[in-house]
């Protein structure tokens, strides 16, 4: 099983959009407790018969997750604990891919809400914002984000800024998000300024 029910919403999006492949460098950032660096794992490490189709053996691709909480490692992923919103956080996960491009950036960060909708607001925009700059300096061309935003005030900004810089936007709500959460994923396809 998975840490947590968020494995089966990365899962979905996977699923319908057929993102994840094998051998690909991934950065998974607010990652813990780790169900989705789990997910990943399992899709880059070949399936050995006669162990309950656990994911064992050699893993086929990288992947670097980064969140402000500890986690308990899961086996062949990189995890660095910091806040994304600090430079020298964000400098540490550049240093960690060592210059790679990268093929997906999946982010299910969320902010601590206020509850004050103006101010939350800000505060996924922001978290949006650095994850779009991310992209800019280290996603390949053809690569994408998966991003975790909520529906509401601030909701049509974000998918805004997704197609300035991305060919494809697609927003999805998996079935794994309750129906009653504002919780929705926003998908970008293919940088459109593209350095890498
Ligand atoms: N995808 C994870 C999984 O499958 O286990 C669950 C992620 S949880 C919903 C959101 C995470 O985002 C929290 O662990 C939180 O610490 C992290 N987070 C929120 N803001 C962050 C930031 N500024 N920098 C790093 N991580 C952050």
């Amino acid at each position: 099983g998975y840490r947590s029910r968020a494995a089966y919403k990365l899962k979905e999006i996977d699923e319908q959009l057929g993102l994840i492949k094998p051998g690909q460098l991934v950065v998974d950032l607010g990652a813990a407790p780790g169900a989705w660096s789990q997910y990943l794992r399992r899709r880059f490490a070949p399936k050995v018969a006669g162990q309950g189709g656990a994911a064992v053996g050699e893993l086929n691709g990288r992947i670097v997750a980064l969140d402000l909480l500890d986690f308990e490692p899961v086996e062949g992923v990189q995890f660095i604990q910091g806040d994304f919103r600090e430079e020298a956080v964000a400098n540490q996960l550049a240093q960690a891919l060592g210059g790679a491009a990268v093929d997906l950036v999946v982010s299910d960060m969320a902010p601590n809400l206020s509850g004050v909708e103006n101010v939350d607001a800000a505060r996924i925009e922001h978290l949006i914002e650095l994850a779009l700059d991310f992209c800019k300096q280290h996603l390949k061309t053809e690569g994408a984000l998966v991003a975790k935003v909520f529906h509401g005030s601030g909701y049509s900004q974000l998918v805004e800024l997704f197609r300035q810089n991305f060919q494809v936007v697609k927003p999805i709500k998996p079935k794994a998000s309750r129906d009653r959460s504002a919780e929705t994923f926003l998908v970008g396809m293919r940088l459109k300024r593209a350095a890498r």
